[in-house]
């Protein structure tokens, strides 16, 4: 199974990092070599000084599909969760600087945090669910669906063209602003919709 991550999906987040607006969606792959195993601690890698955390809500494919029309796409999922797109920033830099991939520091062991998934008919509506992220129990990020670029079903649409979906693919769809720096003992945790989805510690 792949990770498709979307990256610019929220405009306060472009501003935050200094980022053009792109025209069309911001679209990298991790591996699956980069899930954090559940309830285990995250440890900073040793090849960087800066690792972010990126609070998102994630989409879980259930069936395999590709050329997605958008009015039949949310009938490719039915779970909802929320994770961590872990991302070495000073290491990103460099690869963006050089216009380099940027698949080392963001598809490293552990650098995707999975938490539990919920039924999407537990929401009313997708495309307005607040989350947000706490470090050592202090908000840091919150965001709402409301305010993405491209929305869920834009989203499998765009990608599917490129990658053909498949089940157990998850979606990362963005983070909004607030992103910062992690040292090790700090403690994150994400809520959506009230509902606690995920806590890890860095080592
Ligand atoms: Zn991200």
């Amino acid at each position: 199974m792949k990770l498709i991550c979307i990256g610019r999906n929220y405009a306060d987040h472009i501003e935050e990092l200094k980022n053009e607006r792109p025209d069309e969606p911001v679209v990298f792959i991790k591996p699956d070599s980069a899930i954090l195993p559940r309830d285990q601690d995250f440890y900073i890698p040793e090849f960087s000084i800066d690792v972010h955390y990126e609070v998102e809500v994630l989409v879980k494919i259930k069936k395999v599909g590709k050329h997605i029309d958008q009015k039949f796409a949310h009938t490719y999922y039915d779970e909802i969760g929320l994770g961590i797109d872990f991302t070495a920033r000073d290491l990103q830099s460099k690869l963006k600087e050089k216009g380099l991939p940027w698949e080392k520091a963001k598809g490293f062991d552990g650098a995707a945090v999975i938490g539990k998934w919920l039924p999407k008919s537990e929401f009313k509506d997708l495309n307005s669910l607040e989350f947000l992220l706490t470090k050592n129990g202090n908000e840091v990020q919150k965001g709402n669906t409301k305010l993405m670029i491209w929305k869920i079903d834009e989203i499998i649409a765009h990608v599917s063209q490129f990658f053909m979906l498949k089940k157990g693919d998850i979606l990362f769809t963005g983070t909004p602003s607030g992103v910062g720096k992690i040292v090790p003992n700090d403690y994150l945790a994400g809520v959506l919709e009230g509902h606690e989805m995920f806590s890890v510690s860095v080592r």
